[in-house]
């Protein structure tokens, strides 16, 4: 039988008429991922699972309406919700949510939850910056929020909290939240944020919507749908979110996943303030949606972004190649960058990428194949196969990215480059290849 506190819960939503937990197609259970929820019949494919009124919902909305509303008006919607779910939490008996707030997890396997030697396993890795840059953010929020609104108002918050309260809400609502639904950026669903990610679904599209909230129809649900069919005592389950990263996978909800396009980098380039030709490359950059700096993530299997290279080509532009950047070009320097340049310019892509991989392959502490060894063990910790699987994803990419561009380097003889292609649109480029004619302009 589940342990009480879901008994209890579940007897709350039911007497609140939530839910018919007698005519309700699955129920709250203990499965390996800690609780879900179990089909109590079989279940068909696209078959509604669960319907939620909105009244049951947790949003910035149930914070504006509540005691603690007035003073947190001005709050980042995750912020007033991560302080109402901890006050209501700390209310214990007196908070109409503490059946639901007593069933969720003190913790996940997510990576903000890692002790220091936990960390260390994912030492190098861009999982392990992210992880320590989203504490930090969720440190400098808490400390504002806790000068500005729990500390001037004693009364409404009579106990102490930590930073460490904000960050169990934090990781709350990153990883049971639903997000992306229309005009509902942050809300939380108690029953629904039961269901479980399975990785082999990988239907696009989304297994909940809001339903209802038109003139005449009955109040607003959140209407949860099974992706596929199930068999009754088995778990209905869906998929998180198709587009995310290893590394956002286990910071958000704390697993990875084995396919290799869930493995990816992200490069960072930037062109730099002391480039002499700072300002025209920064317009030209701007006119194709890019900026001084740029993000490009890169997927395991997959092609380069496609403004990757031609941004890179921008970045090392330089010397007898810098007359592209002139005004009357700028039109078509796109359209150039997307050919290679020179071979001065292309050598010069080559290098700085390989170096860039190089450097970031030699900040890991255990090569791919050490990695997989250890994943060929498979009795590892939950926590430590994350970051195995992780660190030894970003390095698979590393190395295909220095790939692309050691091959390239062999090519670089062969490759056409800007001088010849004009050449050969002026039609002064004779058929062995040869040139007939060239005037420097
Ligand atoms: N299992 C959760 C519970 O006990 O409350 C309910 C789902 S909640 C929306 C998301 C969390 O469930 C994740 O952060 C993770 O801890 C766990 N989870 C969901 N799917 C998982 C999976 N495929 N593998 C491992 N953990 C999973």
């Amino acid at each position: 039988p589940p342990p009480p506190a879901v008994q209890t819960f579940w007897k709350w939503v039911s007497g609140e008429g939530l839910i018919s937990s007698k005519k309700s197609p699955v129920k709250p259970a203990i499965v390996p991922e800690g609780l879900g929820l179990v089909a109590q019949r079989d279940i068909g494919r696209n078959e509604v699972v669960l319907e939620v009124p909105k009244k049951f919902w947790i949003n910035p909305d149930t914070v504006s309406a509540s005691e603690i509303g007035s003073v947190c008006g001005g709050l980042k919607p995750w912020i007033s919700v991560a302080l109402f779910l901890i006050r209501e939490k700390k209310l214990g008996e007196e908070s109409m949510w503490r059946y639901y707030l007593d069933i969720l997890p003190q913790f996940t396997d997510s990576t903000i939850y890692w002790s220091e030697e936990e960390l260390s396993e994912i030492q190098g890795t861009q999982l392990l910056s992210t992880t320590i840059g989203v504490k930090e953010y969720v440190q400098s929020e808490f400390e504002k929020v806790e000068e500005e609104v729990i500390l001037p108002h004693k009364k409404l918050f009579p106990f102490p909290i930590t930073c460490d309260d904000f960050l169990w809400a934090f990781g709350i609502l990153r990883s049971r939240a639903f997000s992306r639904l229309r005009g509902q950026n942050l809300v939380l669903i108690p029953i629904a944020d039961l269901i479980n990610h399975n990785p082999s679904i990988t239907t696009e599209e989304y297994a909940w919507e809001i339903k209802g909230g038109g003139l005449f129809s009955r109040d607003v649900l959140f209407s949860l749908r099974s992706p596929v069919s199930v068999k009754a005592g088995e778990q209905v389950m869906i998929q998180y979110d198709l587009d995310k990263s290893n590394a956002e996978l286990a910071l958000d909800y704390g697993f990875i996943e084995s396919r290799p396009e869930r493995n990816a980098y992200t490069l960072t380039l930037q062109i730099s303030e002391s480039d002499e030709f700072f300002g025209d490359k920064l317009d030209i950059a701007e006119s194709n949606d890019l900026g001084e700096t740029a993000y490009f993530d890169i997927t395991l299997g997959q092609s380069l972004p496609p403004k990757m290279i031609p941004y890179l080509r921008l970045v090392a532009l330089r010397g007898t190649d810098a007359f592209l950047l002139e005004s009357i070009f700028r039109n078509a320097v796109w359209g150039h960058l997307e050919l290679p340049i020179s071979h001065a310019n292309e050598e010069l892509i080559c290098q700085v990428v390989r170096a860039a991989c190089s450097s970031a392959l030699s900040g890991y502490h255990t090569s791919i194949e050490e990695d997989e060894k250890l994943m060929e063990g498979r009795n590892l910790d939950r926590r430590l196969q994350i970051a195995v699987g992780t660190r030894a994803g970003e390095k698979k990419v590393l190395q295909q990215i220095d790939g692309i561009f050691k091959e390239r380097e062999l090519e670089l003889n062969e490759l056409e480059y800007y001088q010849e292609r004009r050449l050969k649109d002026l039609g002064l480029v004779g058929e062995q290849g040869d040139i007939i004619f060239w005037e420097p302009k």
